[in-house]
């Protein structure tokens, strides 16, 4: 709309109406308006595909009623506001005038100059603003849909008003619905008692908060480590903010473990060059010894001699075996389905699962789940997981749950147990060569594991409970063939 030109368009098949109306608008000498007619409804419909600031309309036009014609206009220009005009003031044609639609509604021969102006005016401007609300309302509602951390609206009882898509689909909430009756409250969502009772009492003095740290459930099993911040939009209108750090505690802990993985094998090799040389020279040293020392002498001495070769050995073993269980190997690569991996993997533990009369569940992914590895090397790593599950279950009860899914491009295998699970302070120490809870334990088998997957540019990530159990969550890329 130009500021000093106002288009427009007078609906009426009574032309001395027009002739009244245009006389009565050009007394206001401020204003330039544009007047443009139809008489007939079917002229007023192919008009109302013009621009116009304004449509004045006629309740009656023929057979049909200028409501009807309201309704055609604001199907094609939501936002243009039209006035309907009617020549008496009867019963409820102004309240059925505004509920299709119409901005104001006028008597004919009851309004002057300047009402007139003023109505137009009013109505334009109500118009505008509606619609820039619209605008406002939709940019607001795209930001809300496509925000890429959860979001939502709640009251102060946290009762969840509106979620965006990530919300649901991350902790499968519905906002709450008048008709339904029930709803659902974003304190229900915590895990832990005190930072819940933090956020009420943020919510009993209506107040916000930053980053306020807490764990929320996403199902009765798992939950996610969250920032929450809550600001407040109205008395009783509360914005939640959600930043999941799931992904980057993990994306820590993987860089970590590469970094303690590499650390472990350069002490591995050190070792390795400075023990083997000395040691050789203790064998070769007991050797000549056994064979030069007169009888008497070593009988006298037992077998003290063999106590040095065999405890020799052993160090040489246990040297070969950390710097073999540290050290990348070539891999022979194909391409393989995690699937038939881990179901040949889980052959050969078979006989202790049966024995054992441990439950086995499967949630296999059927889409391919294709990966280019060493299929003996990643065969090996999932028997050592398989096993230490197997070791970690109560005779009865134990039950190991074999999960594979692809998510963000990769691979990803979970092997669960119901076990005894891993103290805290074990955590850490894991995959380091020989840690192990074990009386008769090598302490290698996870150090290997880990070594296979980070050959293959995976990762390996562990989560447990003691008295719970222990899950082993491994990825690997997807076959990229
Ligand atoms: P080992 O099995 O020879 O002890 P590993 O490297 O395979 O060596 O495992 C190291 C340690 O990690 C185990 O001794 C045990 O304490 C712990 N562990 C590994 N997997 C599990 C599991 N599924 N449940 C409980 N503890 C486990
Ligand atoms: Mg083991």
């Amino acid at each position: 709309m130009s500021t000093d030109t106002i288009r427009i368009l007078y609906v009426d098949d009574d032309p001395d109406d027009l002739l009244l109306f245009s006389t009565i608008l050009k007394k206001n000498k401020g204003t330039n308006y544009q007047i443009e007619s139809a008489s007939t409804y079917e002229e007023a419909l192919e008009k109302a595909n013009e621009v116009f600031d304004v449509f004045l309309v006629d309740y009656k036009l023929g057979k049909e009623t200028g409501l009807e014609l309201i309704q055609e206009i604001k199907a094609k220009q939501k936002h243009v506001p039209v006035i309907m005009l009617t020549g008496m003031n009867t019963g409820t044609i102004d309240q059925e005038a505004l509920q299709v639609g119409a901005s104001d509604y006028l008597i004919k021969g009851e309004f002057d100059a300047r009402t007139l102006d003023r109505t137009l005016r009013y109505a334009i401007r109500d118009s505008q603003l509606m619609e820039s609300l619209d605008k406002a309302a939709v940019k607001f509602r795209s930001i809300f849909e496509r925000a890429g951390d959860p979001f939502l609206l709640m009251d102060s009882s946290s009762k969840i008003l509106e979620a965006n898509p990530i919300f649901i689909n991350k902790f499968g909430m519905e906002p709450h619905s008048e008709d339904s009756g029930k709803g659902y409250y974003f304190t229900d969502l915590f895990r832990y008692e005190d930072p819940k009772l933090m956020l009420m009492e943020v919510l009993g003095k209506k107040s916000e908060v930053y980053d306020l740290e807490a764990e929320l459930k996403i199902n009765s099993e798992n939950s996610i480590n969250a920032l929450i911040s809550i600001v407040k939009q109205d008395t009783n209108l509360f914005q939640v903010l959600i930043k999941d750090l799931t992904a980057m505690k993990a994306k820590e802990e993987e860089e970590l473990n590469l970094k303690k993985f590499s650390s472990t094998g350069r002490i591995a090799r050190l070792l390795a060059h400075e023990v083997k040389n000395p040691l050789t020279t203790i064998v070769l040293s007991a050797d000549q010894l056994k064979m030069e020392l007169p009888e008497e002498v070593l009988e006298e001495s037992g077998d003290l001699i063999e106590v040095i070769q065999r405890n020799c050995n052993r160090i040489n073993q246990l040297v070969t075996q950390l710097l073999e269980s540290t050290r990348f190997s070539e891999l022979d690569i194909s391409n393989q389905s995690i699937n038939e991996l881990l179901d040949q993997a889980l052959e050969q533990v078979k006989d202790r699962i049966e024995i054992k009369g441990f439950e086995i569940i499967k949630d296999y992914q059927d889409e391919l789940c294709d990966i280019d590895v060493d299929s003996e090397k990643v065969k090996i790593a999932l028997i050592n997981l398989l096993v230490n599950a197997v070791e970690a279950m109560p005779e009865r009860g134990g039950k190991l749950t074999l999960k594979t899914y692809i998510k963000n491009k990769q691979c990803r295998v979970e092997i669960k147990d119901n076990g005894v699970g891993i103290p805290k302070e074990n955590l850490e120490r894991l995959f380091e060569p020989f840690f192990t809870s074990k009386d008769s334990g090598s302490g290698l088998g996870l150090t290997n594991t880990q070594n296979i997957i980070l050959s293959h540019g995976g990762s390996i990530r562990v989560k447990s409970e003691v008295g719970k159990g222990t899950a082993f969550l491994i990825s690997f890329n997807l076959s990229s063939s």
